[in-house]
């Protein structure tokens, strides 16, 4: 997939013209007054180095088959999701408004504030931790990243942080061989 053409935010919905809509259960309504101010890059691919299938859209709507692989049965009772997955080959899955939280950081501190939730964006990339991720992401997350700093008020100064740095000791994603680079 190239990139994107052009990527626009509807407010009302929160919701991102280029990604498809696969909502997930796994959200909250952000606090009253609350916008995201942040945005937290993370990694999943399930099992860990196995790419393509229909696992994360399974775990994000609850609906994983966790006897499948002896790795899922760790995620049996977890309710999660993110707001966008960046597939290997860009495209870009969202599965909760902007205007809402998704449930990406857990257990989570950014600069002293906490419940990193509340007022973040959380952006999964299809990858793992010992293998590289693919140009097509590189470009997709640019593209996604530049949408929101331009679409939302707040989120135009955002910080733009891996999980590892808001969960230190507990979380790796997005991992060593993500290039930060590629996103200045
Ligand atoms: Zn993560």
């Amino acid at each position: 997939m190239a990139a994107h053409s052009k990527l626009v935010i509807n407010r009302e919905t929160g919701r991102l013209n280029a990604a498809s809509w696969q909502p997930s259960p796994n959200c909250s309504a952000r606090p009253a007054g609350v916008e995201p101010e942040l945005i937290v890059i993370h990694a999943i691919s399930l099992p860990p180095g196995q790419f393509g299938g229909e696992e994360i859209n399974a775990l994000f709507s609850n609906s994983l088959e966790t006897h499948q692989h002896p790795y899922f049965e760790q995620l049996q009772d977890l309710r999660v999701s993110a707001h966008f997955l960046v597939r290997r080959d860009g495209e870009i899955i969202q599965y909760v408004s902007l205007n809402d939280q998704a449930w990406h950081a857990g257990l989570s501190t950014y600069a002293g504030r906490g419940v990193c939730n509340e007022w973040s964006v959380g952006i999964e990339l299809e990858g793992c931790d010992d293998q590289p991720f693919e140009q097509e992401q590189y470009v997709t997350l640019k593209q996604l990243v530049n949408t929101l700093k331009d679409g939302q008020t707040r989120l135009k100064t955002a910080a733009v942080v891996g999980h590892c740095d808001i969960a230190p000791g507990r979380k790796t994603d997005p991992g060593p061989n993500f290039d930060w680079s590629k996103l200045a």
